[in-house]
C-alpha cells in the first residue's frame, strides 16, 4: 500500500512518475521556478545581448524609466483623481473602464481589460494576482516587487486583513475586505475614497495624493498637506 503519493515519485507498479503540474499547487508554479538569482541571470543576458550589438542598453533603461516613473502610477492617479470630481466620468469608468481609459490614451500591453472597483466604507477592494503577476500596466506601471512574492499572491487571499497591516492599512472590522483576482484577461484598478479636506483641491492637486499602493488596495491615499 503505497502512502500519499509526491511529485518526482515513481510508483514501480504503475511505471509512472508524476510530475509538476503547472498551476497544480502555488509553489509548483512556473514563476517559482525561475533560478535562485534571477536578476543576476537578467543582468547576464542583458550583458550578452548588448556586447553581441543585438539590444541598445540606453533603450532599454529609456522602457524601463518610462514605465517605472513617467507611466506608473501617474495615469492612474489622474483616472482616480477625476473620478472623485466628475460624477458622470465616475459611473462611466465604474460601467467600462476598458473604453473609458483607452479614450484618455491609456490602453495597450498588459492593459486590455480593466475594471475599476470603488472603495466605500462598506467595502474596501484588494488586487492580487495569485497565478503570476498580471497588472495594469498602462495605469500603474511596472508592478513592484511585492506584487509578484509568492507571498503576496497567497496571503492577499488567505489573510488580506493582516497583509492591509502589514502595508500600515488598519480598516473599521465594519468595513468588508473583497480581494480581486487578476488574469491575463482582466486588471483591476481601485478607486480609493477621497480624503477628507480635499474640498478645495483641482484634479492635478488630487492625483498628486493618489498613491500606486491606494490603486492596488494595499494603501490609503495622502492626506492633503
Ligand atoms: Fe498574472
Amino acid at each position: 500500500m503505497p502512502g500519499r503519493l509526491r511529485r518526482g515519485w515513481t510508483c514501480a507498479h504503475l511505471r509512472i512518475t508524476l510530475r509538476p503540474m503547472p498551476h497544480d499547487h502555488h509553489d509548483d508554479h512556473p514563476h517559482a521556478l525561475l533560478p535562485p538569482e534571477p536578476a543576476l541571470r537578467v543582468k547576464a543576458l542583458e550583458t550578452i545581448l548588448a556586447r553581441k550589438g543585438l539590444i541598445d542598453p540606453a533603450a532599454l533603461d529609456e522602457i524601463i524609466d518610462t514605465y517605472q516613473n513617467r507611466i506608473g502610477p501617474k495615469n492612474g492617479a489622474m483616472v482616480v483623481a477625476r473620478a472623485w470630481t466628475d460624477p458622470e466620468f465616475r459611473a462611466r469608468l465604474l460601467e467600462n473602464a476598458t473604453a473609458v481609459v483607452a479614450d484618455l490614451g491609456f490602453f495597450g500591453r498588459q492593459g486590455e481589460h480593466v475594471v475599476a472597483v470603488e472603495n466605500t466604507p462598506e467595502v474596501h477592494n484588494m488586487v492580487v494576482c495569485t497565478l503570476c503577476s498580471c497588472y495594469p500596466w498602462p495605469l500603474l506601471g511596472i508592478p513592484p516587487a511585492w506584487y509578484k512574492s509568492d507571498a503576496y499572491r497567497s496571503r492577499a487571499v488567505r489573510e488580506p486583513r493582516k497583509v492591509l497591516a502589514e502595508f500600515g492599512v488598519t480598516l473599521p472590522p465594519e468595513t468588508a475586505v473583497r480581494v480581486w483576482d487578476s488574469t491575463a484577461e482582466v486588471r483591476y484598478l481601485v478607486i480609493p475614497m477621497r480624503p477628507d479636506g480635499t474640498e478645495g483641491l483641482d484634479v492635478e492637486q488630487l492625483a498628486a495624493l493618489v498613491t500606486r499602493d491606494s490603486m492596488v488596495g494595499t494603501g490609503l491615499p495622502k492626506a492633503p498637506a
